[in-house]
């Protein structure tokens, strides 16, 4: 029996037809007709104005700071529950971050945004705020504090592209949001990212930056420096076939989460929730167990059974890289991180391979 992973890719069927047109264009490379493609079809999904394909979602939140204005000593906020990809930008533009928790939504808690805000040494500038696992954060209430206090939202939609807050694309509803196309997500072009901002200079000034920062003259004339961001034809040509099937995968990671949460409806564990007027991708199926470190216990069992589990994301306020960062922080993330877990979720998992999981579980949870 093959491993059963966490969530490996899953190409749709006309992914290998695209790539070949592509390569009898000759134009693997620079950019490309399927760029373009790709490019118009996430902003058809996501009804947003722009979209910039990138190479990866990184570079997505590196590019929506940049874009914004952010500038050196710049105080960043960001949700510490997240995986260090939200994070990493705020280094590269040598800003100061300071780490807000959850709440029991999961995702950045509102009420310690707003203390963050008190506590910060000066204005901030932007706050970065993750969709965990593909599931919204409250987005009505951060967005009215951000908008009275003149910060700039960045969504990390890296995890949730699929998803929804009120019938807006996750991803659309600040100033700008990044999305991943990286191997393990919901769709993937085997590396990617994009931007995507209903503000078209926002997206414009990203495009000139993620191309060297070239100016629009015969020769190459630089007024400033720039960074090699863009994505390639070959890889914009999966795009395009990853997201004729993305309602699809949105559909089966929602059903494989259905199936996890009635096989375990006897357990006391509890699932990440979905907060109201939200529909998230479900991109992981995550819950917590009842007491401390059983995670540990189940992915070790799943691992001799050939199957990838794993902890929940280990907050930035605990990662050595942080030490000293001003963090406002309750104990719910390291609650969570020390007794939840990420069941494979593949969107071509059996179920078969969901009672296997299931009958692990069960029989190393009392
Ligand atoms: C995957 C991910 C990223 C980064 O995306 P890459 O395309 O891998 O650079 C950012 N944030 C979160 C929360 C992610 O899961």
């Amino acid at each position: 029996m093959a491993r059963v992973f966490l969530s490996p890719p899953n190409m749709g069927g006309n992914e290998l037809e695209y790539i070949k047109k592509v390569f009898e264009s000759n134009y693997i490379a620079p950019l490309g007709e399927y760029v373009d493609k790709f490019e118009n079809s996430v902003k058809n999904f996501c009804k947003v104005n722009s979209a910039l394909a990138l190479n990866s979602g990184t570079a997505a939140i590196h590019l929506a700071l940049k874009s914004l204005g952010v500038k050196d000593g710049d105080v960043v906020l960001g949700s510490t529950f997240t995986f260090m990809a939200s994070l990493n930008p705020v280094f590269y533009e040598r800003c100061e971050a300071i780490l807000i928790d959850s709440d029991e939504s999961w995702n950045l808690s509102p009420k310690l945004l707003k203390k963050a805000i008190n506590l910060a040494p000066k204005k901030p500038f932007a706050l970065i705020v993750t969709h965990l696992y593909g599931q919204s954060a409250k987005m009505d209430e951060i967005l009215e504090i951000c908008q009275n206090e003149g910060i700039k939202v960045i969504e990390d939609a890296a995890e949730a592209l699929g998803g929804f807050y009120k019938d807006n694309a996750l991803g659309t509803l600040g100033h700008a949001g990044a999305l991943s196309f990286n191997g393990n997500k919901i769709i993937t072009t085997s590396g990617g990212g994009m931007l995507v901002s209903n503000d078209e200079n926002l997206v414009k000034k990203a495009r000139f930056l993620s191309t060297q920062a070239r100016e629009p003259l015969l020769h190459y004339e630089h007024k400033t420096y720039g960074y090699n961001y863009r994505l390639s034809n070959v890889l914009g040509a999966i795009g395009v076939g990853q997201m004729e099937v993305l309602d699809k995968r949105v559909a089966k990671k929602r059903e494989v989460f259905e199936k996890y949460k009635q096989n375990l409806s006897n357990l006391s564990v509890e699932f990440m929730p979905e907060i109201p007027n939200s529909k998230g991708n479900r991109w992981l199926t995550t819950l917590l167990f009842k007491e401390k470190n059983a995670h540990l216990k189940v992915i070790e069992a799943l691992n001799k059974a050939d199957i990838e589990s794993r902890p929940l994301w280990k907050p930035m306020h605990l990662q050595p890289v942080f030490k000293g960062t001003l963090s406002v922080v309750d104990g719910t993330s390291e609650d969570f991180f020390s007794r939840g877990i990420c069941l494979p979720s593949g969107s071509d998992i059996s179920d078969n391979d969901i009672d296997r999981v299931c009958e692990i579980i069960k029989s190393n949870i009392i």
